[in-house]
């Protein structure tokens, strides 16, 4: 039954993000315990005055172990989503100043917000989160500076899009696009992208769960998750939250909804 493989596939899930995990933790532990064994080396020879860069390098390592557990238990987090009704416009617009200072000053910021969103039934927190990993992503994959751009637009995912997607619901979604003008991703790459724990970057710089946690977010909201991009010219995910439909949330009739976008 699907929710005995969705079980399987949480069980799989966490075995890969212990193993990953227990990895990564252990090449910070390795720089801490270094460090304060040449601390301590040195301070009885008498150089005390050398330990500071030792002291340094050793609060280094474990702040970013602690980075790792955070968005481990991020990750893991129990707590269910509290979906509410969320207005995606708003929203990104509220994350402006914190997304500009993640870029930096080399990397333009670009926000296109539709006219006549509907309202999407998320989690704001999860949301804002999910928005922040796919910035930091951009902002790694443009070293040179380039466009981030948010985008979002009201979406009918059709049945056709839904039996090729198999895993979406045909039917109404807020879409937030999130493009970059950087690197992109070969086709291996991006077909595994979504894995906990798949990283191309170094280790202590990429921990693998960022856009695993997106896709997660997507999906328990019902929602749904989808990356393009291409190598050398950069890349676009699509985050597609359902339309929420309750009272006093309805779209202003002058409105049209934009069309399905191809998958
Ligand atoms: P992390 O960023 O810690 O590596 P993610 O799950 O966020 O983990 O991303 C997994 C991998 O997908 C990255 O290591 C990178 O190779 C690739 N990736 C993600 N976002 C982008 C992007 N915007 N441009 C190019 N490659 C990306």
């Amino acid at each position: 039954t699907e929710a005995a493989l969705r079980q399987a596939q949480k069980m799989e899930a966490v075995g890969q993000l212990t193993g990953g995990i227990a990895h990564d933790f252990n090449n910070l532990l390795t720089g801490v315990i270094g460090s304060l064994d040449l601390m301590q080396r040195r301070i009885s020879a008498g150089r005390a005055n050398e330990v500071e860069r030792f002291v340094s390098a050793a609060i280094a390592s474990a702040n970013r172990a602690a980075a790792l557990t955070h968005r481990l238990l991020a990750f893991s987090r129990r707590q269910p989503l509290d979906p509410r009704p969320v207005d995606a416009n708003r929203l990104v617009a509220s994350m402006e100043e914190l997304l500009r200072r993640t870029i930096g000053e080399s990397t333009r910021l670009e926000i296109v917000a539709a006219g006549g969103l509907w309202p999407t039934l998320c989690d704001p927190h999860q949301l804002e989160s999910a928005l922040l990993n796919l910035s930091i992503n951009a902002r790694d994959a443009m070293p040179d500076g380039g466009r981030l751009t948010i985008e979002t637009c009201n979406a009918h995912l059709d049945t056709a899009y839904a039996a090729r997607a198999r895993e979406v619901r045909p039917g109404q979604y807020v879409c937030l696009c999130v493009s970059d003008t950087g690197a992109g991703m070969s086709r291996e790459v991006a077909e595994r992208a979504f894995e906990p724990f798949f990283t191309t970057k170094p280790i202590g710089q990429g921990t693998g769960l960022g856009l695993s946690m997106v896709y997660g977010f997507a999906r328990q909201s019902d929602g749904y998750a989808k990356i393009y991009s291409e190598p050398g010219r950069g890349t676009t995910v699509k985050l597609y939250l359902p339309r929420f439909y309750g009272e006093g949330a309805e779209p202003e009739p002058s409105q049209p909804a934009v069309d399905a976008p191809h998958p």
